[in-house]
C-alpha cells in the first residue's frame, strides 16, 4: 500500500526545481570545505624543467655504450648542479655533471645515473654498463601538462584541492557562495531551550537538531522563530525568511488534524504546494513547496521523522544550492547485522552505522526506529531502505542503503 509519492521521486522533484547559489572569489586559505565553481586547469607544466629523480651524475648515454666491469667509462666531472641551483656548462662527450635529487638536467646531458652504482672522486666518475638515453630524467610536464585539467567545479574544496590550487598559484578561487537556510519551528507548545519547562510546554530540539543537519549539508542556518499553531503567525515567519534565505525549513504542523496548519501558512505566505507527504516511514508526514524558485520544506515536528525526510527528501536539494555537481547520496549494498521485526506495508528507512570490520559492508541497527525518539539516531551514518511491502527483515538481510 503505497499512500504518496516516492521518496526518491519527490527528491528529484527539487533537485528539478533549484540552481546553485551565486558564486565569490575567496582567500586559498577560507576555502576547505567550499564548493569550487571553476575548473582549475594547470597553468604551467610540472615539473616545469627536465629534473633529475635521484642524487648521481647526468651525461650522454652514447658515452656508456662500451662500459662494462672488464671496460669501464671514466668521464670528467664538470661541476655539482643541487637543486634549486641551475646548471652553467653543457655536458659535452666524456664529461658528467654532478647532479642532485631536483635540480635541472643540463645541456647535453641526456641520462642520470645514480651515485650507487657508480665509482666516483672529486674529480672522476666512473660507469661500469651502459646506460640508456632517458634513463632517470622526469621530464617537463610528466606530472602534469600545460592546460590539463586538474580538477573539475563542483566538488568540496579538501586538502588534495587546496594543494593543487596553491601550487597554481591561486591566490583566490572561485567558489559557491554559502546558501542560507531559515529554519521556523511551530506549534503552541514549543518553547526555547533555556525558559522555564511549564506543564504543557516541550523544548524546541528541532531547531537545533535542522542547524546541525543544515551545517552539515555545507549550508548556513539562518533561525527566524517560533510560530504558534497560527496560520498567519507562521506565514509572516515564512515570508520573512523567503526574503532572507535561500530556501526554508519548517517543523510541525503538516498532517491534517485541526492544528495543522503550515501548509496554509505556506499558501498565505504565496508559495506553490509542490506535494504533501512521500512514501516514508519514519517521515511521511510533510508538505513541501516553493516560491521564486525557493523551497519550503514543510517537516513533521517528530524529531526522528522531521531529521529523516529531511536527510532523505530535502537535503540533496540543498547540496545542490551548494554548487555540488553530485548531490544525491550514493547507495550501496549492506548485510543487516540484526533484524528488524515490523511489517512495512510503505518505504521504511532504517537508521544504524555502517559495520567494515568483516570485511564486507555491514550496517547495524539500534533497536529504537520509531519516528519520536531522536537518541537512537545518534552517531548514525546511514540509512537502509526496506523497500514497501516487506515483512519483518531478518539479520543478515542485504538491504540497499545511502550514507549519510
Ligand atoms: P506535529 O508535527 O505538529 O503534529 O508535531 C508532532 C510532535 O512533534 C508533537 O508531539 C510535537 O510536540 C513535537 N514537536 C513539534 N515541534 C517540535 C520541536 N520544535 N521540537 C521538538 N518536538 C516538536
Ligand atoms: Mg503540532
Amino acid at each position: 500500500m503505497k499512500s504518496s509519492i516516492d521518496f526518491k521521486m519527490a527528491r528529484q522533484t527539487l533537485l528539478d526545481l533549484v540552481e546553485p547559489v551565486k558564486t565569490e572569489h575567496i582567500e586559498l586559505s577560507a576555502c576547505t570545505g567550499r564548493v569550487l565553481a571553476e575548473a582549475i586547469t594547470a597553468a604551467e607544466n610540472v615539473p616545469p624543467f627536465d629534473r633529475s629523480p635521484y642524487d648521481g651524475y647526468a651525461f650522454r648515454a652514447a658515452d656508456s655504450v662500451n662500459a662494462s666491469k672488464e671496460t669501464p667509462v671514466t668521464l670528467k666531472i664538470l661541476e655539482e648542479v643541487p637543486a634549486g641551483a641551475v646548471p652553467t656548462k653543457e655536458c659535452v662527450a666524456g664529461t658528467a655533471t654532478k647532479i642532485l635529487t631536483g635540480a635541472p638536467i643540463p645541456e647535453g646531458a641526456d641520462a642520470v645515473i645514480m651515485y650507487e652504482r657508480t665509482e666516483f672522486t672529486c674529480e672522476t666518475v666512473t660507469i661500469f654498463a651502459p646506460v640508456k638515453s632517458g634513463d632517470n630524467i622526469v621530464y617537463a610536464g610528466e606530472d602534469v601538462k600545460c592546460g590539463a585539467i586538474l580538477t573539475e567545479a563542483g566538488g568540496i574544496i579538501d586538502a588534495g584541492t587546496i594543494g593543487t590550487l596553491a601550487s597554481q598559484g591561486i591566490e583566490k578561487p572561485l567558489v559557491y557562495k554559502v546558501p542560507k537556510i531559515g529554519i521556523i519551528s511551530t506549534g503552541n507548545e514549543v518553547i526555547e531551550v533555556g525558559s522555564e519547562l511549564i506543564p504543557g510546554k516541550i523544548y524546541n530540539s528541532n531547531r537545533y537538531t535542522l542547524t546541525a543537519a543544515v551545517r552539515e549539508a555545507g549550508c548556513e542556518p539562518v533561525y527566524l522563530g517560533i510560530a504558534g499553531d497560527d496560520s498567519e503567525g507562521i506565514a509572516k515567519l515564512l515570508i520573512q525568511g523567503l526574503t532572507e534565505c535561500d530556501a526554508i525549513l519548517t517543523t510541525g504542523g503538516v498532517s491534517v488534524g485541526d492544528y495543522d496548519m503550515t501548509p496554509a501558512a505556506m499558501e498565505l505566505a504565496g508559495v506553490e504546494i509542490l506535494f504533501r507527504g512521500v512514501d516514508l516511514k519514519p517521515g511521511m508526514a510533510c508538505a513541501y513547496g516553493i516560491k521564486d524558485g525557493r523551497l519550503v520544506c514543510g517537516l513533521s515536528g517528530n524529531p526522528a521523522s522531521a531529521l529523516i525526510n529531511y536527510y532523505a527528501v530535502a537535503q540533496p536539494a540543498f547540496k545542490k544550492l551548494t554548487g555540488l555537481a553530485n548531490p544525491i547520496p550514493e547507495e550501496i549494498e549492506v548485510a543487516l547485522n540484526n533484524g528488524f521485526n515490523k511489517k512495512s506495508p510503505g518505504t521504511r528507512l532504517l537508521r544504524g552505522t555502517l559495520d567494515l570490520s568483516q570485511g564486507e559492508a555491514r550496517m547495524s541497527l539500534p533497536k529504537e526506529q520509531g519516528n519520536v525518539m531522536l537518541n537512537s539516531i545518534i552517531g548514525c551514518n546511514m540509512m537502509a531502505i526496506v523497500p514497501a511491502g516487506s515483512g519483518s527483515v531478518e539479520a543478515g538481510t542485504k538491504l540497499k542503503g545511502f550514507l549519510l
